[in-house]
């Protein structure tokens, strides 16, 4: 596998990723619905970040998980990236790759990376974390790909849980990632409120949690469940899931 690829193009990938961050333009891609509602603003930390792309990255994850027929928590990431073709090592099994591609460096910089190897998307990252870290990592990876921040000739250079100083993209990757790690109407009906709950039931770091769970007392708070047919999609399919949470058989 690793003998047949381009290392000349993955050398040109690792110069872009140690440039600075790039912005990219936007540009539509298969996960984006039409919406012709008009666009609001909510504030995120301290960055501004224009609805459009909220509800894009919102959206996006509602439709991998029934795209994928994902209907239990915690998520199979494997089967997520086998569903949309994407190719996924941690650096240790890419050591071969990393090395000949010079690519060591970024690696120590971020906990996963991305990039097209031949119009496949690969997802390298750090297998050396806590699993729940690893599914985190993934998870926003993914948001790179689905939400086109990472097209053919580029590729991501930052991967971390999220953090105040986040650029728009890091944010819109991370708001991709725990919508689809802890979908909102699974934990809702699950009466799942603490970060110590959606620990287990996601499986996801405490960081990760912490930020799901803010935004999930902001969602109890406002009630503001099933609202879009997406997310309603996403219920069903999660509902034998959640009713054998919800109600054991005997004897377990
Ligand atoms: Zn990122």
């Amino acid at each position: 596998m690793c003998s047949s690829l381009s290392f000349a193009a993955l050398r040109r990938l690792v110069h872009l990723a140690l440039c600075p961050i790039r912005t990219h333009s936007k540009i539509t891609n298969i996960y984006l619905l039409t919406d012709t509602r008009r666009p609001a603003t909510i504030f995120l930390g301290v960055f501004q970040l224009d609805y459009r792309d909220y509800q894009k990255a919102r959206d996006a994850s509602w439709r991998i998980l029934l795209d994928c027929k994902i209907d239990r928590l915690p998520v199979d990431l494997n089967a997520v990236c086998r569903k949309l073709k994407i190719r996924l090592f941690s650096y240790t099994a890419a050591a071969d790759i990393i090395e000949r591609a010079h690519m060591a460096d970024a690696t120590r910089r971020t906990d996963g990376l991305t990039f097209y190897m031949r119009g496949t998307p690969v997802i390298l990252y750090n297998g050396a974390v806590l699993p729940q870290r690893v599914s985190f990592t993934v998870a926003h990876e993914l948001g790179h790909i689905v939400l086109a921040h990472v097209k053919p000739g580029s590729v991501t250079i930052a991967n971390r849980e999220p953090h105040p100083g986040d650029s728009p993209e890091e944010t819109a990757a991370n708001q991709f990632a725990a919508r689809l790690l802890a979908p909102a109407c699974v934990l809702w009906a699950m009466n799942i409120h603490t970060p110590e709950e959606i620990m287990n039931l996601c499986q996801i770091s405490r960081a990760a949690a912490e930020f799901r769970a803010r935004r999930m007392a902001d969602l109890y708070r406002r009630g503001q469940f099933l609202t879009s047919p997406l997310e309603q999609a996403v219920y069903q399919q999660f509902r034998p899931f959640i009713a054998e949470a919800l109600n054991p058989p005997p004897g377990e």
